[in-house]
């Protein structure tokens, strides 16, 4: 089946995604091409804790953080020692990162 683009994406991954929706919403013709079946790609496991600089991709471009998918949303890390000791290190203000329930989500 013949097609036509402006551009054509190699690869389903988030930057190739991301590329093609940006190119989408600035009005030209994206077609992605993808190796794998998406059959293939439940293992993936991208996407399952999103930094803040992914996060502000995602609201870029519109996928909803507050969907159903979001499983938990934290704002520090805790540090275990072997001896069970631990300590916690608090983000800066307004920094966190989110886990998802899923491995990837469909936009
Ligand atoms: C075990 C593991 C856990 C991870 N967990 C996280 C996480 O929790 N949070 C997070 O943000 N990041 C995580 N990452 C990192 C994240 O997966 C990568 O940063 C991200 O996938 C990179 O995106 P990409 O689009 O550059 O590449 P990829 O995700 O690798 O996408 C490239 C795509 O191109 C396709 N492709 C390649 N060659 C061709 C070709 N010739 N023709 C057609 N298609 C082609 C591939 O099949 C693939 O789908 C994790 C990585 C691993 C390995």
């Amino acid at each position: 089946m013949p097609y036509d683009a402006d551009v054509i994406v190699i690869g389903a991954g988030p930057a190739g995604c991301a590329a093609a929706i940006r190119l989408v919403l600035a009005g030209h013709d994206a077609l992605v091409l993808e190796r794998l079946p998406a059959a293939d790609r439940t293992d993936m496991t991208s996407g399952e804790v999103l930094a803040p600089q992914t996060q502000e991709e995602c609201a870029q471009l519109g996928v909803d953080l507050d969907a159903d998918w979001l499983c938990d949303r934290f704002h520090g890390v805790r540090n275990v020692y072997p001896d069970l000791s631990w300590t916690y290190h608090p983000f800066p203000d307004g920094l966190s990162y989110v886990v998802t329930h899923f491995s990837y989500v469909k936009v």
